[in-house]
């Protein structure tokens, strides 16, 4: 007998992404299963144990902002928190933590399991279930999902499925010249899934990541590196996070040498990245140690950071030396870093080739175009990194359960969020390697900064019902105290100028103004930074601001489902093939496409006037 479960939202994965869009939709209402290959690897960080950084923190920020749980999670379990960029603007900080990376995965597991209409449960997913639909010619898809079979016969029904299996599928781990089937070390791999999608005619494409070696702490001599300590006063990712109060640590930094240099050179015949084993592309900007020797030949030594892997283990993740070079390579190349001269591998680094679905196969919601109710999230889309992941999965989930309503779905712009700019990279230009944030992707950083990321999105959140209460309270708590020491700013001079005014000049800070006002003390460090950041940058804002709404004009003109470009005069056949085949959806985001000129929008926006494109 062939077991059969009904859910309104099925998720396969419980990784970074999978987590986020089951929690979004059980938050939502939905009846959600989370189903994944095992349920001890639940939020499992696959490569370092750390969130956030340059351009993902402020991920993370709308992340939590929109309800999620990694902000939480990290907050709970990080060791050592520091802001990145510190010298730089706002716009550029970026907050980080290392991560008990066995902690975080247990605290992630357990606001999974306490979250109410969501099931967890082990199962390896082997096919997917659809039916056809008749086609309408409008361009809507011709499949419906209806469910998924997993390994050993059951069936789970659903009329939205979320997909995101990470690095897991068709995977291939590669040390040298060893190959091994897994998505993982330690794991397996599985391969009904990218049957399933290619049976469908979803294109699939493969890329490469890869990790360093783990060394064992006792092993390592550490009065030969420098220490790197956290934050005095770490700060916490959540907005419902008043304070981190459990003890630090710190991490080290060590360097390779122009020796060890030598011996990757002379051994690049054996790594699989150059001996062409390793055919898909990977990250450009977390290179291997064989990559970056051959690409910044001039450069004789490369930082090295030693993160501790957690409170109650030995293990070191060393940042820095990614590498798929051989065991005995690597063994020699460790022992040849100044302190690790003695150190022991606990886990060899490798890397991992697996299947990725191009996202330019999506639509702005994160459903595919292909299979109505089957949406896709994290690595499986082509990206690389914990809180890309997240992102998505949350966008993902949160869409699988309003499909099903009768509810506007959740699309967020590059306007108002990095999140926007995430998933319209994604589904407008698709991916030639794997995507990482940047705060140079965002258009408009000063207006998207992670310190003000609560304002932007949980309002948005709490009209959907994704945001808890607690967090729309603590909201209006801290807006009306902007305002009202906005007002008292105002309000206050000092030699005939207001203190915002004051505040205006690069050299007055908070503090000035709390040594001129000492009742301003009592204003909460967040909000601090927000009315200093918003009253220093006022200018710069006020300029995106009007960029923003130029740009918002020319968004809101929709192009209507099946518009032919085939059928647009004097189009360009590049433009033509690649409208045809992304489908933007406003005219804004057929202008993001990539080799879509001015003019051919121009001749496209004439065509929608007149609609000669028209099915
Ligand atoms: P994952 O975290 O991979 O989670 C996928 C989940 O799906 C897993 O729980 C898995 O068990 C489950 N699953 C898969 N297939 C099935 C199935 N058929 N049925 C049921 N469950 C299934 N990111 C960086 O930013 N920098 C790096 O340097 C970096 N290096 C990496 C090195 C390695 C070796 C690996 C593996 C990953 C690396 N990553 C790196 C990527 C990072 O781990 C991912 O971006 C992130 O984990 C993606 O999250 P995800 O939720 O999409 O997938």
């Amino acid at each position: 007998m062939i077991c059969r479960y009904d859910y309104d939202v099925i998720v396969i994965g419980a990784g970074h992404a999978g987590v986020e869009a089951a929690c979004a939709a059980a938050r939502l209402g939905a009846r959600t299963a989370l189903l994944t290959a095992n349920c001890d690897t639940v939020g499992q960080m696959s490569c370092n144990p750390a969130i956030g950084g340059v351009g993902k923190a402020q991920l993370v920020r709308e992340v939590d902002a929109l309800g999620g749980v990694m902000a939480q999670a990290i907050d709970a379990t990080g060791i050592m928190f520091r802001v990145l960029n510190r010298s730089k603007g706002p716009a550029m900080h970026g907050p980080r933590a290392q991560a008990d990376k066995r902690l975080y995965q247990m605290e992630v597991k357990r606001i999974v399991e306490e979250t109410d209409n969501l099931d967890l449960r082990q199962e390896t997913i082997e096919d997917l279930l659809v039916e056809s639909r008749s086609s309408d010619g409008l361009g809507q898809p011709a499949w419906q999902i209806t469910g998924v079979r997993v390994r050993a016969g059951a069936e789970y029904f659903a009329a939205s499925v979320v997909l995101t299996t990470g690095t897991f599928l068709q995977a291939v781990m590669h040390t040298g010249e060893a190959q091994t089937p897994g998505g993982r070390a330690g794991e397996g791999t599985t391969s009904g899934v990218s049957r399933s999608l290619a049976h469908f005619g979803f294109r699939i494409e493969r890329f490469k990541t890869g990790t360093p070696c783990r060394l064992s702490a006792k092993s390592i001599d550490f009065s030969k590196l420098e220490v790197q300590p956290g934050d005095a006063q770490p700060q916490p990712f959540s907005f419902l996070t008043t304070s981190i109060e459990q003890a630090q640590m710190v991490c080290w930094i060590t360097r390779t040498t122009p020796d060890i240099h030598d011996l990757i050179r002379a051994n690049l015949h054996r790594a699989p990245m150059f001996t062409g084993q390793i055919a898909s592309r990977g990250p450009r900007y977390c290179p291997s140690i064989e990559d970056k020797v051959v690409r910044f030949a001039e450069r004789d030594s490369h930082q090295l950071f030693l993160e501790p892997e957690g409170r109650r283990t030995q293990e070191i993740y060393v940042n820095g030396i990614s590498t798929s070079l051989p065991r005995d390579v690597q063994d020699k190349m460790v022992a040849m870093i100044p302190g690790l001269e003695r150190a022991q591998i606990m886990r060899y680094g490798y890397a991992v080739e697996y299947d990725y679905c191009p996202p330019d196969q999506l639509l702005p919601t994160l459903q595919s175009k292909r299979v109505r109710g089957l949406f896709f999230a994290g690595q499986i889309n082509g990206t690389t990194g914990y809180e890309e992941a997240a992102a998505q999965g949350l966008l993902a989930g949160a869409n699988a359960a309003l499909s099903q309503t009768d509810r506007a779905p959740l699309v967020l712009e590059r306007e108002e969020s990095y999140i926007g700019v995430l998933i319209d990279d994604l589904v407008t230009r698709g991916v030639d390697e794997p995507y990482r944030m940047f705060t140079s992707r965002a258009e408009h950083r000063l207006s998207l900064r992670h310190d003000n990321a609560d304002r932007r999105l949980t309002p948005l959140a709490a009209t959907l019902g994704l945001a808890q209460s607690e967090r729309c309270i603590r909201l209006k708590a801290k807006t009306a105290e902007i305002e009202a020491t906005l007002s008292i700013l105002a309000g206050h001079r000092v030699n005939g100028v207001s203190l915002d005014t004051l505040l205006k000049r690069p050299e007055i800070g908070w503090q000035q103004c709390v040594d001129a006002l000492p009742s301003l003390s009592c204003v909460s460090a967040e909000s601090a930074m927000q009315i200093e950041n918003d009253i220093r940058y006022a200018g710069y804002l006020l300029l995106e601001r009007e960029q923003i709404e130029r740009r918002r004009r020319l968004s809101h003109r929709p192009i209507p489902d099946g518009f032919d470009y085939g059928l647009v005069q004097h189009l360009r056949a590049e433009a033509r093939e690649k409208l045809n085949r992304i489908r933007p959806q406003t005219l804004a985001q057929a202008g993001r496409v990539s080799g879509v000129t001015p003019a051919d929008l121009a001749i496209v926006l004439v065509a929608l006037e007149g609609c000669t494109g028209r099915a």
